[in-house]
């Protein structure tokens, strides 16, 4: 009998460079690629429409391309299982061995081996991340340090020879983010998204999602996305082409009814394998040296993609499984609010966030971290609840990224692996970075009182409840000064407001 190998490329590896099928092609043994569309893991937690929609979609344009390509592909489309299609390609293909590419959540490799018993399985490294555990661990000292994102960077600019000149970086510094991190100025230019309407494939799969998941979350209609490579470049190179020059000065900048700015939103691609970190850098760099873009912005875009999406990867492979369920800071166990799911709230920032959120599955980083992960933080909601939260209603969310991100970052619910200092800020930051205030219902100026900004009652009340941890962070200390300066009357009204903004029941 002769040897057939089949590969099983799951939805988040939808690429030529997908190394299991580059394996498979060397080896040429009759190489078939397995592709199973799986009712039952699409509703493993409650995805956000629009992400079933570009993951299934994605995977159908992908199986394509393979069959022009010459591969011969058995495709489960609106299969009930993993399981049963696995049995039922082994039954009728017999291969002697399956290969697929190392999963992207912590457990999926072993749960996927385990659907393949007494068949010989090799696993193959991941192509979409440029750096290797080794190095990462090399970093630390011990089992116990930890490892600054811009300590791995700088690494990875050396292994990548991305803007260096010799060894040392271009124009002389490594980050550049002090001329980025400005206001939205009258200078703020953005120019509008490039998007995709959706084609047949995109239509049948967004009324299959409809059909199977019509209680998640999320809207299906005003489809945007690009759902194979070649539109992901075009989306990429409209990027480069009109938003990358100013991507760098504003990209900590919010507007009200304007979610993408001049953000990427390359996310979505980047996490399917559609397109390649590095190739996008490599452009980015490029626009830098022909003088089409400037260092600050090229400089921040690379080390979003080689510094921190490559630290976040490591620092999960490092730290799972016990890092997704660390609750580091004090009483933070409420559960998420009802406005979570539907933006009804007075607050103009979080119902304009919530509401883009369930339109399009999407909010650039600001908006994540200082909005919402931020009022995650300082309101004191669970850990886990609000990073199930954000698996489930962001297109590009998966448990590598965001438990790094949700957890680490935004919650700093892990004990400042992240970073050393949580980032909670008050309406005072919002207001400065953005318009929301200037016709919210509430006060951006107020802290205590029914008008108050509840950011800013629950910014003072998260310090005055974790005091005794941040008392002893020396990043914080003049903010703890501060707070130790404040009469006992007014620390009570704090906690007598935030008791009503913290009870579920209220309605804010
Ligand atoms: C609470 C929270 C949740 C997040 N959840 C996700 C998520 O589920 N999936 C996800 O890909 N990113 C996540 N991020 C990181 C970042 O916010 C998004 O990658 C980014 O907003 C995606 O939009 P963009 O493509 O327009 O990014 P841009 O601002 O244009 O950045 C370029 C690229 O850099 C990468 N990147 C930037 N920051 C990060 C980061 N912190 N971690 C990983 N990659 C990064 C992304 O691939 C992104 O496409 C999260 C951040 C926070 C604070």
């Amino acid at each position: 009998m002769s040897e057939s190998v089949t590969v099983w490329i799951t939805g988040d590896q939808c690429s030529m460079n997908n190394t299991a099928l580059l394996a498979a092609a060397e080896s040429q043994r009759k190489p078939r690629v397995l592709m199973i569309e799986s009712i039952k893991r699409g509703g493993k937690i409650k995805y956000h429409k629009k992400k079933l929609i570009l993951i299934y979609s994605v995977m159908r344009h992908f199986a394509e391309e393979l069959r022009n390509a010459g591969w011969q592909v058995d495709y489960y489309k609106e299969h009930p299982d993993f399981e049963s299609a696995v049995q039922d390609h082994l039954e009728k293909n017999k291969p002697t061995e399956v290969i697929f590419m190392e999963q992207s959540e912590f457990g999926a490799n072993e749960k996927l081996k385990r659907l393949l018993p007494d068949r010989k399985v090799t696993i193959t490294r991941h192509c979409n991340f440029i750096s290797t555990a080794k190095e990462f661990e090399d970093l630390h000292k011990t089992k116990d340090s930890r490892v600054t994102m811009e300590r791995f960077y700088r690494l990875m600019r050396k292994k990548t020879n991305l803007l260096m000149d010799g060894d040392n970086p271009t124009g002389g510094d490594w980050n550049f983010d002090k001329e980025n991190r400005q206001p939205p100025g009258k200078d703020f230019k953005f120019e509008a998204l490039r998007t995709f309407p959706p084609d047949e494939i995109t239509q049948a799969v967004i009324k299959m999602v409809d059909e199977n998941f019509s209680d998640h979350p999320g809207d299906s209609g005003d489809w945007i996305y690009a759902v194979t490579r070649a539109d992901a470049l075009k989306a990429a190179k409209d990027f480069f082409d009109k938003r990358l020059d100013e991507f760098g000065p504003h990209q900590d900048s919010m507007l009200h009814g304007e979610p993408f700015l001049n953000h990427s939103v390359l996310s979505p691609y980047v996490n399917t394998c559609l397109l390649h970190p590095l190739e996008l850098c490599k452009e980015a760099e490029r626009r830098y040296i022909g003088n089409a873009a400037r260092l600050a912005s090229v400089e921040g875009f690379i080390r979003q993609l080689i510094g921190w999406r490559e630290f976040v990867w490591r620092v999960y492979w490092r730290l799972m499984p016990e890092y997704k369920q660390r609750n580091h800071l004090k009483d933070a166990q409420l559960k998420l609010p009802e406005f979570f799911t539907t933006g009804d709230t007075k607050m103009r920032c979080m119902r304009d966030s919530i509401e883009t959120v369930i339109k399009h599955g999407y909010a650039h980083h600001i908006v994540r971290l200082m909005l919402l992960g931020n009022f995650a933080m300082i309101a004191g909601y669970d850990p886990q609840e609000t990073d199930l939260w954000f698996e489930e209603m962001f297109v590009d969310g998966y448990d590598w990224v965001m438990v790094p991100n949700v957890i680490g970052m935004a919650l700093h619910a892990d004990g400042g692996y992240i970073g050393t200092k949580p980032y909670a800020a008050s309406a005072n930051y919002i207001n400065k970075m953005s318009d929301f205030c200037k016709k919210c219902e509430y006060n951006q100026k107020e802290s205590t009182g029914d008008n108050a900004c509840p950011f800013n009652t629950l910014y003072w009340h998260f310090l005055l409840r974790n005091e005794e941890t941040f008392s002893q962070n020396h990043r914080m200390a003049l903010i703890m000064k501060g707070l130790a300066g404040k009469p006992e009357s007014w620390k009570k009204e704090i906690a007598d407001r935030a008791k009503y903004l913290r009870d579920p029941g209220s309605k804010i």
